[in-house]
């Protein structure tokens, strides 16, 4: 038997991480050799302590002092460190063939660049990695030994489609929508939706951000952007279109005119298996679709007015990482502040608009670079404008 696959992960006890740590049990059951080397966390000791007491990883680390001391209490043994720059260190250094980095936020882009300058593979489901580095973390791939596995169900199914043909022979990308919670919800229900209505997402078992940027579509804005860095496409031949029963997750069009497409349950331990697996097909005994859910594939185009924050995301793509970096930290904050009750739904796509228009306001003769200290100075800013466009608008 081969030396098991070490694999670190980053955001083990959220919605991916969690699910990873299932994918992980399942495989062991079947005879694949996984080790869970390390974890990352950020407040949630007790869930954390329950992990290190099944799959016994050699480090651990934490948001803060607080949830170290929780977690030590349980595992007086275990070297604990704390902050972002533990993070980013456990994600570079640790003996590991996968780092899974399923961090939430922007916060999870030093340590996909740490574990990539040091030649390790990364299964990436933290979005704003190549939201906001795609330029760095490129470069990091053409000049080293790393590798994205991606971890979303429609950038892993373009992987798998693209199995089918040359890059050369790709027309276009396509991927696909639910369409969120709303939907079908009429356009004057809009400004009275709450969280709950929201959160009640019909397709698949996510975190709240991503749910509500779901909703919103910039969700979608944002893989589009993955996408372009990913597969190193122009946004001209990336498309999006709105697929309601939210069977098929990504399809190509190539040069001769064939169009190959992936479909799947929706259950994002597939995509997670797949990246863990190397693209082999395991059968960790997950669920499977029936020929039920096939009878109606309805595709629809993205409907603007519904949808207004997805063109703001996708105009702010073009204007570089720095207006890329704005926008994404600006929907962090206005999807918490919407969560939170103090912002109606119709104000997370103005909220967007706002940021976006003051900052090319100040950068409109020259254009910032795309250096790590011009983004983190431009997702700072980008918070400071959402929250002023909260408390103006209260
Ligand atoms: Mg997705």
């Amino acid at each position: 038997m081969s030396s098991p696959e070490h694999i670190v992960l980053l955001g083990s006890t959220g919605s991916i991480g969690t699910q990873t740590l299932d994918v992980v049990r399942r495989m062991r059951a079947c005879g694949e050799a996984v080790d869970i080397v390390a974890l990352a966390a950020g407040r949630n000791a007790d869930r954390l302590a329950d992990q290190v007491s099944e799959f016994g990883p050699e480090r651990v680390v934490v948001a803060d002092d607080a949830t170290a001391d929780a977690v030590r209490r349980r595992h007086p043994r275990l070297p604990i460190a704390v902050g972002e720059e533990a993070l980013a260190d456990l994600a570079g250094t640790v003996d590991a063939g996968i780092v899974v980095n399923a961090v939430v936020g922007a916060r999870g882009l030093l340590p996909t660049l740490a574990a990539l300058e040091r030649g390790r593979v990364v299964a990436l489901a933290n979005k704003e990695s190549l939201v906001v580095g795609g330029e760095l973390i490129a470069e990091c791939l053409r000049s080293g030994e790393g590798e994205i596995r991606p971890i979303d169900s429609e950038h892993s199914a373009l992987v798998q489609c693209l199995r089918a043909g040359e890059r050369g022979e790709v027309r276009r990308l396509v991927l696909t929508a639910s369409g969120g919670a709303l939907l079908d919800a009429p356009p004057e229900a809009l400004p009275a939706i709450t969280p709950e209505d929201v959160l009640a997402h019909p397709a698949w078992s996510m975190g709240h951000r991503v749910t509500v940027d779901s909703a919103t579509m910039v969700n979608k804005a944002l893989e589009v952007i993955e996408a372009h860095f990913l597969f190193e496409l122009p946004y001209e031949q990336i498309d999006v279109l709105v697929q309601p029963g939210a069977t098929t997750h990504a399809l190509v069009e190539f040069s001769d005119g064939a169009w190959i497409s992936q479909l799947a349950p929706t259950d994002m331990r597939l995509p997670i298996a797949y990246a863990l697996g190397a693209g082999r097909r395991l059968d960790l005994g997950l669920s499977r679709l029936g020929t039920d859910e096939l009878r109606e594939l309805r595709f629809l185009p993205v409907d603007g007015e519904r949808f207004p924050a997805f063109h703001t995301m996708l105009g702010a793509a073009r204007h570089g990482a720095a207006a890329r970096a704005v926008v994404n930290a600006a929907d962090e904050v206005l999807v918490e502040r919407f969560l939170d009750g103090d912002l109606a739904f119709p104000g997370i796509a103005a909220g967007l608009d706002a940021a976006l228009r003051e900052w090319r306001a100040v950068h409109a003769s020259a254009p910032p670079g795309d250096d790590l200290t011009t983004l983190l100075d431009a997702d700072r800013r980008g918070r400071e404008a959402a929250q002023r466009y909260v408390e103006e608008g209260r």
